[in-house]
């Protein structure tokens, strides 16, 4: 595939927070797409330094929270260097964590991956949508019950968890990723949409990239729901927004000031470190490219042209 793709976000505030809802027009890469490596661009913001950092910002950082696709692998083929990277992060005492939105698979199901892959990593460093959505029920909607519209992955996550789900008569819904979807199941979900109880997304992407280009995501289905049922979430937890930040900040403890969020796309990684709190690095060994950089409000702290140029400066 090899036209661009045209994203601009929706901001609704919800309570306390601005909440970004991502439009994504036709289609795009499915990674790879960082080629322009190196060197300084002069565009409408500050001039781009790549693979620099003068200022030992990534010497100060205790935990790299990586995005995974496009930023340490693509498919099942690590990205050079990335295992490296992940090596010298454990040798000079710091810890990294990978922060998904992808909620249509466990953390058991990363660890199997990245097994294959040749990394023993355990579900304490996974980190999804699907599990910073549960806290947040666990947190705000504490007993009631909840309709998933999910993949049964998820949904024995979530009972797992002692979320208690229901299919007649919830009193929340929650949308993930549901790579099996049926129209009985979308009736369903319009109908508790539209009937007005909390509607809560996991995240809000409108496609996933896969090895064979891109397929329908979450915010694809928030579209149709919006288009039957006249609404879109009240709340979106995975990145940009700062749920999973939250949760990201609970579960490892670290100061968010030592936090890095490192990732391949501006509107959803970079945003959600940006946005919250957080530092960001960009890498361009996925879909964001420096051109894209130069047309973005999303401004990184560093950018690099893979987690391999990091090594370096870690320590
Ligand atoms: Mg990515």
């Amino acid at each position: 595939m090899k036209c661009r793709r045209h994203f601009f976000t929706l901001t609704v505030r919800v309570g306390d927070r601005m909440h970004k809802l991502i439009h994504v027009d036709g289609c795009g890469e499915t990674g790879g797409g960082g080629k322009l490596l190196g060197g300084l661009l002069q565009g409408r913001q500050k001039p781009v330094k790549v693979n620099e950092d003068k200022g030992g910002l990534l010497r100060g950082i205790e935990c790299f929270a990586l995005d995974m696709d496009g930023t340490v692998y693509l498919g099942e083929r690590w990205i050079d260097g990335a295992k490296d990277f992940l090596e010298a992060i454990e040798r000079l005492g710091k810890r990294y964590v990978f922060v998904t939105n992808n909620s249509s698979k466990s953390p058991e199901v990363y660890v199997e991956k990245l097994g294959r892959m040749g990394l023993e990593a355990g579900v304490d460093k996974i980190i999804t949508s699907g599990q910073a959505a549960i806290a947040y029920l666990k947190k705000h909607y504490p007993g009631k019950r909840v309709f998933l519209l999910g993949n049964d992955l998820l949904k024995q996550e979530f009972a797992g968890e002692g979320i208690y789900l229901e299919e007649e008569r919830p009193e929340v819904v929650v949308t993930a990723f549901d790579t099996t979807l049926d129209y009985g199941k979308m009736c369903k979900v319009c109908d508790f949409v539209r009937g007005g109880l909390p509607y809560i997304a996991t995240h809000p992407d409108y496609n996933c990239p896969t090895e064979e280009g891109f397929i329908p995501d979450a915010g694809a289905i928030h579209a149709f729901i919006h288009a039957s049922a006249g609404r879109y979430p009240d709340r979106v937890i995975g990145k940009p927004n700062g749920d999973i930040i939250d949760y990201l900040v609970e579960r490892t403890g670290a100061a968010k000031e030592k936090i890095v969020m490192v990732g391949d796309r501006l509107y959803t990684d970079i945003a959600a470190g940006k946005n919250n709190g957080l530092k960001g690095v960009l890498v361009l060994s996925g879909e964001a490219s420096l051109k894209d950089l130069e047309e973005s409000e999303v401004r990184p702290d560093l950018v690099f042209a893979s987690v391999k140029e990091m090594i370096p400066f870690l320590g």
